[in-house]
C-alpha cells in the first residue's frame, strides 16, 4: 500500500548533473573535480547523488566519515573516496583518509595514499607544524602522500584579508615540501565560494564543491567579482495540507497562542514540523508557497504540524500540497531565502531536513 505523502523532497539528479558539468567546466580539464557528498550529500541522498554523478565520469568523492565511505562502496561506487573528517583507519576500508595531525602517520598501512591536511589559519581540522616536521615525519611514513589540502575559513569575505593569507601559507607549504623532494599529485584548497568567485590562484589541480553541486553560491561580503557558476537548486521541498478550516477572529492558534486572528481566516495545517527540519524559528515569521501566493506562517511551528494563512489561497483543500523550497507559478522560495528568514544558514536548512522526509528522484 502507498501511503500519502506528508511532507517529501523531489530531488532533480538531472540539476545536480548540470552543476557538477557547469564546475567542471568553469575548472577546465587540468583541475580534478572531488564531488562533497558528506552528510547524505547534504540530504539530497548521497547515493543516488554519487551514482549520477559516476555516469558523468566524477573520479572523486568527499565524505566526512568512514561511516559516509562505506554506504557508496556498498551501494558500487568505484570512484576514489576522500574521508575529510575522521582517521587514518578508513585507509583499511578502501577509501583515502586526510590525515591532520602528524601522529596519525603512524597508524597508515604501508603503501596506503593519504591526503595530508594543514592547519593554515582555520583553526579547526590541519596541522600546525612546521615544514621541516612535516617533512620528516612524511619521509618517515611508509604510506603515500598523495595530496596537500587546506580549507578557507572565509572564502566569501572581499573585506578582510584572511584568505589570501591562508593561500600564502599553503603555497609557501607547498614549495618547502616540493623543494625538499615531496611533490604530492594533488593540492587543494577550494570549496564552492573560492570556486565560483574565480579565486584562480587557489584552485590548484583540485577542487571540493559541495553546495555548487546541490545549486548555491552564498553570496560574498565586499567587492567579490561576480559568480561564474550558473546553477540550479536541485532540491524542492514539499508538504500535504492535512486540515483546512475556517476560525474566526480572535481564535488562538498553536502553542502559547502564538498567533491570535486579526479578523476571520481560513487556515491550514501542515503535516510538517521541527521534526521534519523546518526551523523552530520560523515561527510567526516563515512563509511557504501555497497555489502560487504566498501564505504566513501563524503560530508556533510545532514538532510534527505547521499552521499557515490560507487567506490568499481559499481554494485549496486537505490532500493538496505547498511548497516550501521550490517554485510555483511567480514565486520562488529558495534555501537561501528561507534560511535568512529563520536566522540561519542554506548549508544549516539543507542538512536539518530529516530522514522522515521521504525524497522522490526526478530525472
Ligand atoms: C564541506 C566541505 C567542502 C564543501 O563545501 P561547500 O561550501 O559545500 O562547497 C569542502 N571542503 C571541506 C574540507 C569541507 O568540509
Amino acid at each position: 500500500m502507498s501511503l500519502p505523502r506528508r511532507s517529501w523532497v523531489e530531488v532533480s539528479l538531472g540539476a545536480v548533473a548540470a552543476n557538477f558539468r557547469a564546475v567542471r567546466n568553469l575548472v577546465g580539464e587540468g583541475v580534478t573535480v572531488a564531488a562533497v557528498v558528506k552528510a547524505d550529500a547534504y540530504r539530497h541522498g548521497a547515493v543516488e547523488v554519487a551514482r549520477v554523478l559516476e555516469q558523468e565520469g566524477a573520479q572523486w568523492f568527499a565524505v566526512s566519515n568512514a561511516e559516509e565511505g562505506l554506504e557508496l562502496r556498498e551501494a558500487g561506487i568505484a570512484a576514489r573516496i576522500l574521508v575529510m573528517a575522521d582517521g587514518p583507519h578508513v585507509a583499511r576500508l578502501g577509501l583515502t583518509p586526510v590525515i591532520h595531525s602528524l601522529d596519525a602517520l603512524r597508524e597508515l598501512p604501508a603503501g596506503a595514499a593519504y591526503h595530508l591536511k594543514l592547519d593554515t589559519g582555520m583553526g579547526r581540522l590541519g596541522t600546525r607544524e612546521p615544514v621541516a616536521a612535516i617533512v620528516e615525519a612524511v619521509r618517515k611514513c611508509p604510506a603515500q602522500l598523495e595530496g596537500l589540502m587546506t580549507h578557507f575559513a572565509s572564502s566569501a569575505d572581499y573585506i578582510g584579508t584572511q584568505t589570501d593569507e591562508q593561500l600564502s601559507a599553503f603555497d609557501a607549504a607547498a614549495t618547502a615540501l616540493h623543494a625538499a623532494g615531496l611533490a604530492p599529485r594533488y593540492r587543494h584548497a577550494c570549496s564552492t565560494i573560492p570556486i565560483a568567485y574565480g579565486r584562480r590562484a587557489a584552485w590548484h589541480n583540485m577542487v571540493r564543491p559541495g553546495m555548487a553541486l546541490y545549486g548555491y553560491v552564498s553570496p560574498a561580503r565586499g567587492d567579490a567579482p561576480p559568480s561564474e557558476l550558473r546553477l540550479q537548486p536541485a532540491l524542492t521541498w514539499k508538504a500535504s495540507i492535512l486540515e483546512v478550516k475556517d476560525v474566526p477572529k480572535g481564535a488562538h492558534i498553536g502553542y502559547g497562542a502564538g498567533f491570535t486572528t486579526p479578523r476571520p481566516m481560513r487556515i491550514g495545517i501542515l503535516a510538517l514540523g521541527y521534526a521534519d527540519g523546518l526551523p523552530h524559528r520560523l515561527s510567526g515569521r516563515g512563509r511557504v508557497i501555497a497555489a502560487g501566493e504566498w501564505a504566513p506562517v501563524l503560530g508556533a511551528v510545532s514538532m510534527d504540524l505547521t499552521t499557515i494563512d490560507l487567506t490568499a489561497a481559499p481554494h485549496l483543500q486537505v490532500g493538496d500540497s505547498v511548497t516550501i523550497l521550490g517554485r510555483e507559478g511567480d514565486l520562488t522560495q529558495d534555501a537561501q531565502a528561507l534560511a535568512r528568514s529563520a536566522g540561519t544558514i542554506s548549508y544549516s536548512l539543507l542538512c536539518g531536513i530529516h530522514e522522515r522526509v521521504r525524497r522522490v528522484y526526478l530525472p
